[in-house]
Parts: C-alpha cells; structure tokens; sequence
C-alpha cells in the first residue's frame, strides 16, 4: 500500500450531501463522476492528501442502494493506493486475503479498482486503486 488515496461515503442523495460536505471541508467538490457500470454517481473533495469520495446510488439494485438499504449512509470503503493492482491482488491473496473482485475493474477518477470482501477485513470495505494507463 502507498498511502490511503481516498474514503468513500454512501449518501442517498449526492446534492444535499455536496453542499454539506463543502461547508464541512471548507471547499467544493471538484468533480462529479457516473460509474455506468456500477449504477453510481460520485463527487470528489479534496482534503489534505485525502481524497473525499460520496457515493450516490442511480439505480435501486446498486450495490451503494443495497449498503443504503442494510446499514444506512456513511463511511462505505476506505481505498489505498496500489503501485501494481495485480501485483498486490496475488499477494494479499496468497496470504488469504479474499476479493470480491479479483480482476480489476474500471472505476471513478480514472482508475483501475477492486475491493477486498469485508470478511477477510474485519468489516471494512477495503478498495485498491491504481491510477490508470500510468
Ligand atoms: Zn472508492
């Protein structure tokens, strides 16, 4: 791991929480992102070296919806930056580490992801990133 890129927080509805979280952090959102693929929308805030992620559901079968559904909005992941995602995705592997992903994926903020299950993390919902095509 290189260094905690960024905290993902489930939130029902991404307006409200922007304007929030902007008088929470003492700045804007500096984007705002759809992930198709995973039925989400994002905003990004930067705080520090941190990363602010809110995750907002488009569709009711996301799995940010289902997180909503089961354990309400908040803290969803924590993701760490990654020199080499299937490098380290074999090795935290090989110490019995389990994926929900094994294969990475494409994810907001142009990067390559995947996420480790919370089984294997104590609860925590645990994303490596890899900034893609560097
Ligand atoms: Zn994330």
């Amino acid at each position: 791991m290189q260094k905690l890129e960024h905290i993902g927080i489930a939130v029902k509805n991404l307006a409200e929480a922007n304007v929030l979280f902007a008088q929470l952090l003492g700045s804007e959102h500096y984007k705002i992102e759809e992930v198709e693929s995973e039925g989400v929308r994002t905003s990004f805030f930067r705080i520090g070296d941190v990363k602010i992620e809110l995750l907002e559901a488009t569709k009711p079968d996301s799995p940010i919806a289902r997180f909503i559904d089961k354990r309400g909005e908040g803290i969803h992941h924590l993701a760490f930056e990654v020199a080499d995602l299937p490098q380290s995705i074999s090795e935290f592997q090989s110490k019995g580490f389990q994926f929900i992903n094994p294969v990475p994926k494409n994810g907001a903020d142009n990067k390559s992801i995947c996420f480790l299950h919370p089984k294997s993390t104590q609860g925590v919902l645990v994303e490596l990133c890899q900034e893609r095509n560097s």
